[in-house]
This record gives C-alpha cells, structure tokens and sequence, in this order.
C-alpha cells in the first residue's frame, strides 16, 4: 500500500491499523449536532487570544460569535492556561495552532498551542471543546504525537503537556498533564513509529473498538470493514429528527431503561442478601473490600479553615474546586506540601467524616 501521511489528530483510530486503507478516499463523517463547528469556533478563539491578537475574551467572544457555552469554554481554558503560563514565568515565543509538517516520519499535525516561557521550559495545550469525558494527558495518544513532533522541531529535551478536555459539565471536565522528557519522547518515538508501520503493513489488520469506530469514515461501509461497530438501530433513530410517533416510541425505551435500572438495583439488593444467607448456593460471586467515602460535613468552616491554613487563596479555590470536596483541597494543599495534614485537620475540628460504603458485588476469578 502506498503511504499516505498520518495526521497526529487521527492516531488514536490508528490503533486499527487496516483503518488507513478502510478510510481511503472516503468522505468526512456528518457534523453531529454541530460538535465539529462549535469546536472551530472555540479553537479559532482561542487562536486569537494566544497570539495576542485580542486580549480580551469577551471581546473576542463578540468577534468569533460564540455561544455561552463557547464563552465559558473559551473563558475556562484561557484562564487555566494563564495559570500555568504565569507559574512558568510568562511566554517567550509562543506558536498557536504550530503547525508540524510531515518529516521523514510520515505524520502531520497542528499543535493548538505551544509556548516558550521565560523560565525555559515549552508547555504543549491541546484544547478539547466537545462534549464528553476526556481520557488524561499521559494516556492520550494524540497529545503524545505532538509532543514528539514539537521535540523534534525545536530540539528540546523535555516537554510539560496539557490536555484540556471541557466535557459535559465541570463535573466532566479534565485538566490534566504529563511531563515528557527524553526517556518519555524516546519511548513515545518508538510507539509512534511502530503504529504507523502497522498502518503500512500489506494486509493491515482491523480491530474495531466501540469508541474507535464512532469516528472512522468506514464504519457502517462493509465494504470497507466487515468488522466495524455499528450502533444499534434503536440509538440510530435517536440522531435523526424526532416525530411524533418516535417520541412515543422513545418515551417507552425511557421507561423500560428506568424499569430495567430499577430491576437491577432490586436483583444486586436480592443476590447481596443470597450470598450473606446462603453463601456456598453463589460461589461464583464474592463481596469487594469495603470502601470508605470521605464526607465533608461543614463547607464554610472547611473553607476558612483552608484559607487560614494557606492551603489555597480563595480565587483560587473558586477556581479549581466545583464543589468543596477533599481530594480538590488536598491539590490545592499540595502545592505547599501540606496535603497530609487537611485529613488530620479538618477531622480535629469536626467537619470531616468518614462513612463506609456498600460493598459491591464482584465476580470471584476463575483459575
Ligand atoms: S470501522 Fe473500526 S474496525 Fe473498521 S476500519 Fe474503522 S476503526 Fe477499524
């Protein structure tokens, strides 16, 4: 097969290596609820922002007409990446949307944003705008393709790189990073490289995943992949139109998902209490250690007691903490190396307890 040049923004589908040839010629997938378009949108915003063309966001929210939830997408990200950026002592030379042209390597890409900072360290952003939960940035492996490329086009050892995922809701959302340095761009360079060979290879073979399917151009073409995932007819009915008829008919799935929920919850009740009552009958299950779920029960005096303790200042406790939750302080706290004492604390002045949770239920692993 002759080679073609891989984009960074492709590699996790390249995990299947027969994709390349599956997609071949093929057009793009629809723009599905205009996910795609919503996410230039916020990408073009943030272009504008970070080559300090604009240095007001709502001003560029008016230029790049953005939606609230484009602004606030925008606004969360500008201010997240200024964090690290000023902690990194300011931008020297900073690349928006760099692009990394295809070498001897085969691969292509656009870095969203790269930056140079005073301090001497580069610092890699790739936005995520869509919707949905976002794996980290060390498991990506897109983000992994850029630091590689960046490595090799500037000649720098080590790389800080920054996954920003929005998701659904700030409960979805994902701020991650990983440091990569030469061990790291070594390793990565071999991953990398031996994926793409894969691609190459005369009879590549296909390995369809649910999520990796979603976004190749040959699922549902069989005469492109037999092997794609194809998503039942019933969720298929959902991305079209809705008429009246199809509410009906959804508004019953509704109920028999909540039936079927409900059902379960009462079978898992059922089978805890068979297998405490009559435990040889069930040997095939077994309960999971018991877990405990750390509880804040006081929010305002954990929060003065966190200010009054340096643990956090109270910008930014507004903004890395969604809701008042001790693993959110424990971060904060672990900046000056005071983790380990927000437990003890917060427990000596009675606004912290623990309660057990329910053991779940766990398959007992067959020899
Ligand atoms: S549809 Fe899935 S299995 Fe088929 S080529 Fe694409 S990624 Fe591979």
């Amino acid at each position: 097969m002759k080679p073609v040049t891989l984009r960074a923004s492709t590699f996790e589908r390249r995990l299947c290596p027969g994709s390349v040839q599956a997609e071949s010629g093929l057009p793009d997938l629809p723009d599905e609820g205009g996910v795609a378009e919503s996410g230039k949108k916020i990408h073009n915003a943030l272009r504008m922002y970070f080559s300090r063309t604009v240095e007001d966001v709502n001003d560029i929210a008016v230029v790049c007409e953005l939606n609230e939830r484009e602004t606030i997408v925008t606004k969360w990200f500008v201010s997240r990446a200024e964090v690290i950026l000023i902690k990194h002592g300011g931008m020297l030379k900073y690349y928006p949307e760099l692009k990394l042209d295809e070498t001897d390597d085969g691969i292509s890409g656009t870095a969203d944003f790269v930056a140079l900072c005073n301090d001497g360290t580069w610092q890699l952003f790739d936005w995520k705008s869509g919707w949905g939960r976002q794996i980290t940035a060390e498991l990506n492996l897109q983000l992994r393709v850029y630091a590689l490329k960046v490595a090799e086009k500037f000649g720098c050892l080590e790389i800080d790189a920054h996954l920003f995922a929005a998701g659904n809701d700030p409960a979805d959302s994902a701020f991650s990073s990983c440091h990569y340095g030469p061990d790291e761009i070594t390793e990565s360079r071999k991953e990398i490289y031996a994926i793409r060979d894969a691609c190459f290879m005369p009879k590549a073979p296909r390995l369809p995943l649910p999520d990796r399917c979603k976004y190749c151009k040959a699922n549902g073409n069989p005469e492109r992949c037999k092997e794609s995932f194809k998503t039942p007819k019933a969720f298929t009915a959902i991305q079209k139109r809705i008429t009246p008829a199809m509410s009906l008919r959804l508004k019953k799935m509704y109920v028999a998902f909540k039936l079927a929920e409900k059902a379960q919850q009462g079978f898992k009740q059922w089978l805890k209490e068979a297998m405490r009552n009559q435990p040889e009958a069930i040997p095939w299950a077994t309960f999971s250690k018991p877990k405990e779920r750390r509880v804040i029960t006081d929010a305002d005096r954990a929060f003065s007691i966190g200010i009054a303790e340096q643990w956090f200042t109270q910008e930014e406790f507004v903004r890395e903490c969604v809701n008042i939750k001790i693993p959110s302080i424990e971060k904060l706290a672990k900046r000056i190396k005071k983790q380990d004492e927000v437990e003890e604390k917060l427990t000596e002045a009675g606004v912290l307890k623990s309660e057990a949770m329910q053991p779940s239920i766990e398959l007992v692993k067959e020899d």
